[in-house]
Order: structure tokens, then C-alpha cells, then sequence
């Protein structure tokens, strides 16, 4: 099944036509299927987070179309984007991003709160995700008393709550030490394979895309290879 499919991507910043214009995007095309863990590689300033940010709808397009789980997020109006993002879509930055008057429970239940959801299968939501994460000890706690990797832990479990159709990582991996990276990426790796989760994630760091079945090359805004993993990958 699609989840994502984006076509022939321009993205200019400022205006088109004027000084100090700078072309970030020029025609770039991916698509997507659920379950799919892709990673995009690229030096700096070759358009990876423009990327990231138009396929997810945090900016939009010069031209081209995204398609979503079935929605042209190209076209929808700014708040009905802003809605579709909340309910359909999980993120994850390289800054952890919690609320630190909240505890990690309560930062994790947040986008179900915002929903409305049941008291119980909040509490069920947050079992599962905290078991699955390895941080079911620290749920009572504040983020300034945790390591960044359960920061980060804690922020992939508030970005999956909602059961989001694709899950988009901006570097998520920058802000950590090697071994808080690879427990970050061997969640990722479960919940491809345990709960089909689709994710688009943008690195520099070739460990982490290590993980990804498929890793994406892009230079001067425009993809210019691609490399798929066979078989599973192997520790020395
Ligand atoms: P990467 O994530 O690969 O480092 P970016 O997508 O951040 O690359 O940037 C691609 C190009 O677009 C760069 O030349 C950058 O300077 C430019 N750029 C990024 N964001 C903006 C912005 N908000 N306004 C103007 N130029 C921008
Ligand atoms: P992780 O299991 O996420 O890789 P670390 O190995 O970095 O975590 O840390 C192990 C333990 O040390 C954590 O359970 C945490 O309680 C504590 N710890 C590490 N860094 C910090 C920090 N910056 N602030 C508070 N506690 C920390």
C-alpha cells in the first residue's frame, strides 16, 4: 500500500524570480509503501530537511504534489493541514522537544489528550509503547531527570501514540552518544517490523542509516542515488 508518494518537488526560497533566491528542491520524486524505513543521506545544505519539511506538510511545495495516505497535502488549507498533521502524522526532531513541567507519562499522553481519548486506553497506549521502549521506570518521572536517549525514547512514544500513518525523524540520532543512537535505531527497526510502522527519517550519520532497509542520496536539492539493504543487517 502507498503511503507516500511525491512528484517532481521544487522548493524555492524566497521570491522565485528575485536576488538572494535559493532553489533547495529541483523535481524530486519518492514514493513510499507501509512499513517501508528509508533514510535520506546528504550533505549539508543539499535540501534534506526542506525535504522532510514538504513531504510532511510543515512547508509546502513551490510545485509538485504530495500525497499522503490517500491525501494531497499539497493542496489542503492550512488548517485542515495543521489537523491532518495532529491526528495522522508523528515526529521526532534531533531536540527532544518535551515539556519538561510534564512527566514522560504525561508528555506521552499529550496528542491523546488533545483527542480526547479515554482514560483507559490512554493508560493502555502508554503500557504498551513504555514496555516496548524500555522506559516503563521512568514514566513518573521530569525530562531534566532522565539521559537523552530516554528523552528520545520518551519523544518516539508521544510521536506514535496516535498510531500515525507515517513517522517522520529529523536527525533523531544527532543529540546522542553511540550507544543511546543504536537503542534509538533498534526501536525504530522494532516498530517496522512489529507494528508496520512507516519512517522517512533525514540523517548525516551513517550508522543510523545503517538501520533503514533503503537509503536515499541527495545533492544540490536533487536525489541522486539510491542504495536497498538485502538481507538483515549484522553486527561485528
Ligand atoms: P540540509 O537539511 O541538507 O542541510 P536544507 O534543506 O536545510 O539542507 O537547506 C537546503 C538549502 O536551502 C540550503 O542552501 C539552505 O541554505 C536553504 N534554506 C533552508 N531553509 C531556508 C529558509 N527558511 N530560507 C532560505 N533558505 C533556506
Ligand atoms: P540510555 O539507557 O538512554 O542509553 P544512558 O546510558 O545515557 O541512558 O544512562 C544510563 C542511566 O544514567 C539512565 O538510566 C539515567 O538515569 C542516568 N543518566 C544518564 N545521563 C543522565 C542525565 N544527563 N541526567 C540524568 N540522568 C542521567
Amino acid at each position: 500500500m502507498v503511503i507516500l508518494e511525491a512528484n517532481k518537488i521544487t522548493k524555492v526560497y524566497g521570491e522565485a524570480s528575485g536576488e538572494g533566491a535559493t532553489t533547495a528542491l529541483r523535481g524530486v520524486s519518492l514514493s513510499m509503501n507501509k512499513g517501508d524505513f528509508i533514510a535520506i543521506m546528504g550533505p549539508s545544505g543539499s535540501g534534506k530537511t526542506t525535504l522532510l519539511n514538504v513531504l510532511s506538510g510543515i512547508d509546502r511545495p513551490t510545485s509538485g504534489e504530495v500525497m499522503l495516505a490517500g491525501h494531497f497535502i499539497s493542496e489542503m488549507s492550512g488548517d485542515d493541514l495543521a489537523l491532518y498533521r495532529r491526528r495522522q502524522l508523528g515526529f521526532v526532531f534531533q531536540e527532544f522537544n518535551l515539556l519538561d513541567s510534564l512527566t514522560v507519562k504525561e508528555n506521552i499522553m499529550l496528542p491523546m489528550v488533545l483527542e480526547h481519548k479515554s482514560a483507559g486506553a490512554m493508560e493502555e497506549k502508554v503500557q504498551k509503547l513504555a514496555r516496548l521502549f524500555d522506559i516503563e521506570d521512568i514514566l513518573h518521572k521530569y525530562p531534566y531527570h532522565i539521559s537523552g536517549g530516554q528523552q528520545q525514547r520518551t519523544a518516539v512514544s508521544r510521536a506514535l501514540v496516535n498510531e500515525p500513518s507515517i513517522l517522520f525523524a529529523d536527525e533523531p540520532t544527532g543529540n546522542l552518544d553511540s550507544k543511546s543512537a543504536a537503542a534509538i535505531m533498534e526501536c525504530f527497526e522494532k516498530i517496522v517490523r512489529d507494528l508496520s510502522t512507516t519512517i522517512l527519517l533525514v540523517t548525516h550519520d551513517v550508522f543510523a542509516a545503517s538501520y533503514c532497509q533503503k537509503v536515499v542520496f541527495i545533492k544540490d536539492g536533487l536525489i541522486h542515488s539510491h542504495i536497498v539493504k538485502k538481507g538483515t543487517r549484522k553486527e561485528f
